[in-house]
């Protein structure tokens, strides 16, 4: 199985998007790993983990036929995450061809924020053949294709129940975890169930440690995930870990800083185009 990290900054990207700092005018001249679209992950051609502004991006630049995806998990509806007009071109006159029903995968405020967008450009998307939406909740497990997928919620957003997704896809343990801060108890509760495999964290603060690890983590908070998870064996010495959701504003380094801090600790650094072969 195959993971692709297609994107892996925070909501500005990385260089920002209207910025023009130091740590910018560095990753401009650097370019390479240092340049950080927003964040989506696939697994394999059927699953997709997030519908991020820089999608179309994503397609040219991986050439991904996303007509291939079935299912589409998305964390919460922040706009790094979700941007709910691209699904107005899943459908005629934007494809010609006929197309499978995408499962869609969200809290209640995805799925209404879904809803209203594509309401505006005159589609009703509970009836529409080409997408059936699924209100996905904390510790209810779902069945989707050949993955049973666990939503766990995650400590970022007042306003909604943000989710991070436990895949189990062909004997494989995957969590995706960002955005997230320190996780929640229930969460580790459920976590203490599985032995993962491959684990995805947020580093949005990376440098920076705030005392509390709320809404995000940085380097400090992913360390310490991973000495908690193998302390209580949710991961062991087979576990890959890999951070990634880099923001350039809060605690932003370079992509050989991260690595110079987290690769001794056995962390992968993702960039655009990482991928994992599980
Ligand atoms: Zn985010
Ligand atoms: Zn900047
Ligand atoms: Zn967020």
């Amino acid at each position: 199985m195959k993971i692709l990290f297609l994107g892996t900054g925070a909501s500005e990207g990385m260089p920002g998007l209207f910025c023009e700092c130091d740590l910018c005018a560095k990753a401009r001249a650097l370019g390479g790993k240092n340049i950080r679209t927003r964040t989506s992950i696939h697994i394999d051609e059927k699953y997709k983990i997030d519908l991020p502004p820089d999608t179309f991006l994503h397609v040219l630049r991986y050439n991904l036929h996303l007509a291939d995806i079935e299912y589409l998990f998305i964390t919460h509806s922040h706009s790094d995450h979700l941007c709910p007009s691209m699904l107005n071109y899943r459908k005629r006159p934007f494809i010609l061809q006929e197309i499978k029903p995408l499962h869609i995968y969200g809290n209640q405020r995805v799925l209404s924020h879904i809803r209203d967008v594509l309401k505006f450009h005159g589609m009703d998307i509970t009836s529409h053949p080409n997408f059936i939406l699924h209100h996905a909740r904390p510790f209810q497990l779902i069945k989707s294709g050949r993955a049973s997928v666990m939503p766990l919620p995650s400590d970022h957003s007042r306003l909604e129940v943000s989710l991070l997704y436990l895949f189990e896809v062909d004997g494989k343990t995957i969590l995706h975890g960002y955005d997230s801060g320190w996780f929640l108890k229930e969460t580790w509760k459920t976590l203490e169930d599985y032995t993962l495999d491959l684990v995805i964290l947020d580093c949005t603060n990376g440098g920076v440690s705030p005392d509390e690890m709320r809404g995000h983590m940085g380097i400090e908070g992913v360390l310490k995930t991973k000495e908690h998870m193998i302390s209580r064996g949710i991961a062991n010495k087979d576990t890959i870990f890999v951070a990634t959701h880099f923001a350039h504003g809060i605690g932003g380094l370079l992509h050989e800083q991260l690595e110079s801090r987290l690769l001794p600790m056995n962390v992968q650094v993702a960039f655009d185009g990482l991928t994992i072969e599980l």
